[in-house]
C-alpha cells in the first residue's frame, strides 16, 4: 500500500526543486492531484496532509465522489474528455473544466452552470503532438473557440491545457511544452485573463514547470500505479 502522505510530500518537494532550477516563485504554481479511479478514503488521505485541488477524468465516479466528501472544502476539476451527455452534471458538480475542446461542449456547459454557482472556469485543450493523442484543439483553432468561450456569462476563460504524447527524454518534453507556452503567451495578447497553463503530470511535470506550467495534473506519483 502506498503511503498516500509521504510520497505527496516527497512530491511537494520535488516541484520545489523543480521550481528553483527554473527560478519560479512557489507561489506561482498549484498541484492538482488525480484522483480518478481513486477511493473517496484515499482522497481524504491527501486532504488530511492539506491538498484540496482533485482532478478527476469519468464523470460517473467523480459525481459520487463529490457527494460523498461534500463536507470537505475541495476545489474539484474536470480533465478527461467531456461528452455532450455529461455536461450538465460536470457543470453541477466541477469548479474548473480543463478540457474544452468543442463549441458545443462549451455552449452546454455555459447553459448548464446553476445559477446559484460562480462561473466555471475553463481551460481549452489543445493537441500539440499531433501525431498521437486525438484530443484537444489544433493550434490554429484555439483562438477562435476562446472567442466564443468569453462571450459565455457562465463560463470564465482560464487558459489552456495540453498532454503531449509521453516522451522520457526531459529535452524533448521540454520542446513540446515549449511549443504550448509559446502559444499561451500569443494567446494572452487577445485574452490577458488567461492565466493558467495546464500542462505536466507525473512523468514530466519537471519539464513542464520549466516552460512555465502553473498547474501539473499528478495521480501516480501521489497515489501510486492506478489499476
Ligand atoms: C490521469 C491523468 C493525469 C495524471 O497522470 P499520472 O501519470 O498518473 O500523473 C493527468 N492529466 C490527465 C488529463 C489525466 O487523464
Amino acid at each position: 500500500m502506498v503511503d498516500i502522505a509521504a510520497s505527496l510530500q516527497s512530491v511537494r518537494a520535488d516541484l520545489d526543486h523543480c521550481l528553483q532550477q527554473a527560478r519560479r516563485d512557489a507561489s506561482g504554481l498549484s498541484l492538482l492531484a488525480v484522483s480518478k479511479k481513486r477511493t473517496a478514503d484515499e482522497i481524504r488521505q491527501a486532504i488530511a496532509c492539506g491538498q484540496r485541488e482533485f482532478g478527476e477524468s469519468y464523470v460517473q465516479e467523480a459525481v459520487a465522489k463529490v457527494k460523498e466528501l461534500a463536507g470537505e472544502d475541495i476545489c474539484w476539476h474536470f480533465i478527461g474528455p467531456v461528452q455532450s451527455n455529461k455536461t450538465r452534471d460536470i457543470a453541477a458538480h466541477f469548479d474548473w473544466v480543463h478540457s474544452v475542446e468543442r463549441e458545443k461542449i462549451a455552449r452546454r456547459l455555459d447553459q448548464q452552470r446553476p445559477d446559484n454557482l460562480p462561473p466555471l472556469n475553463v481551460c481549452l485543450q489543445v493537441n500539440i503532438s499531433h501525431e498521437q493523442s486525438k484530443s484537444g484543439l489544433e493550434p490554429d483553432d484555439v483562438a477562435a473557440l476562446a472567442r466564443l468561450v468569453i462571450t459565455l456569462p457562465r463560463l470564465k476563460l482560464r487558459g489552456l491545457m495540453a498532454i503531449p504524447a509521453a516522451e522520457t527524454d526531459p529535452q524533448q518534453q521540454r520542446r513540446v511544452f515549449h511549443q504550448v507556452r509559446l502559444l499561451f503567451e500569443a494567446l494572452r495578447q487577445e485574452f490577458p485573463a488567461m492565466d493558467t497553463l495546464s500542462m505536466g503530470m507525473s512523468g514530466d511535470y519537471c519539464a513542464a514547470i520549466a516552460e512555465g506550467s502553473t498547474v501539473v495534473r499528478i495521480g501516480t506519483a501521489i497515489f501510486g500505479p492506478r489499476q
